[in-house]
């Protein structure tokens, strides 16, 4: 063995020891190893950044302790701090390919094209790129061994994994920064998994969002707002994913990851300083803008709880004054 082989053994036994003292298991624990050694690699200007979305700090919730049946107590992912995210070189829109499309896949109803439209929009503000509606994509396109009767509730479900894999893969768009199929079809992806909201490519740049789940629209003025509410957490928390951006294991936010409906419906439609950071990074939208535009289109839109964080982010993030 040369020198430098005795030397990469004895720095990973003198590293290993350390990884389950981290965290609460021992993979978690190697992933804050990699975090620390990631922190040290960011630009000064990326530190910069990352100092700068701390300021929303105040207005976020850190995770505690997992509840019964919550994603964090049932799966086991590595966590991906702002450092980690930048030297994933993770998708970015660029000049040649800088729009988030959105295709409608199957049936809708008035209530729900009307949400269609109304997340285009909101992904447009949240993203500061330019977002278009796709023309449909009829249910006649996805083949029988893409869909399925789901054995419990006898509803129908599109697989995800084929939708975004192979389905919106062999249709993106040559602009597409990224492109995000939305149904009202339940989803399932493969297998005999249950169903999923949402599932999105972290390097294909294209991904699918189901609304099925989130109550029918129609029924009254909250019953929209609450489905649009919804039906937007989803849509950019998948788009999020297209971004290159995991699921957030330090704040709830709108990128943890999610099992249940009950889950989702407590994490916000924002996202804590760290995630903000990555999106900062990958877009690079002027941060108070883009607060000043999603405060706008939620207070337009009923979305009380929202427009309230937005229009604190706002005075969080302004300029101290020189006077
Ligand atoms: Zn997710
Ligand atoms: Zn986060």
């Amino acid at each position: 063995m040369t020198t430098m082989q005795k030397t990469r053994v004895l720095l990973l036994l003198c590293l290993l020891p350390l990884a389950p003292t981290l965290g609460k298991r021992g993979y978690v624990g190697w992933q804050a190893v990699q975090g620390v050694w990631a922190q040290g690699q960011l630009s000064p200007r990326d530190a910069d950044l990352r100092a700068a979305t701390e300021a929303v700090r105040p207005l976020c919730v850190p995770v505690g302790e997992p509840k019964a049946g919550d994603w964090r107590a049932t799966v086991i992912q590595p966590a991906q701090s702002f450092a980690q995210y930048v030297l994933s070189q993770p998708v970015q829109p660029t000049t040649e390919r800088n729009t988030i499309y959105v295709m409608p896949l199957g049936e809708f109803s008035a209530e729900q094209s009307r949400i269609v439209d109304l997340s285009v929009e909101f992904l447009g503000l949240y993203f500061d790129c330019p977002a278009q509606l796709l023309p449909a994509a009829g249910a006649d396109l996805v083949p029988d061994h893409a869909r399925r009767i789901h054995p419990g509730h006898g509803e129908e479900q599109f697989c995800s994994a084929w939708v975004h894999g192979e389905f919106l893969k062999a249709r993106l768009p040559a602009d597409a920064a990224v492109c995000i199929a939305l149904t009202a079809t339940d989803l399932w992806p493969g297998g005999n998994t249950n169903f999923v909201f949402g599932q999105a490519s972290l390097k294909d740049r294209t991904g699918v969002w189901s609304m099925a789940r989130y109550g029918d629209p129609s029924i009254s003025e909250a019953g929209f707002v609450e489905c649009l509410r919804r039906t937007l957490k989803t849509a950019s928390h998948e788009t999020g994913h297209m971004f290159s951006m995991k699921h957030c294991e330090f704040y709830e936010c709108n990128m943890s990851g999610s099992g249940s409906l009950a889950e989702s419906d407590r994490y916000p439609l924002s996202l804590c300083p760290e995630c903000l950071a990555k999106l900062q990074y990958s877009v690079q939208p002027d941060m108070q803008a883009r607060f000043a535009s999603l405060a706008a289109f939620c207070e337009r839109e009923g979305l009380i709880t929202e427009a309230d964080y937005y229009r604190q982010a706002i005075r969080l993030t302004e300029a101290p004054s020189s006077e």
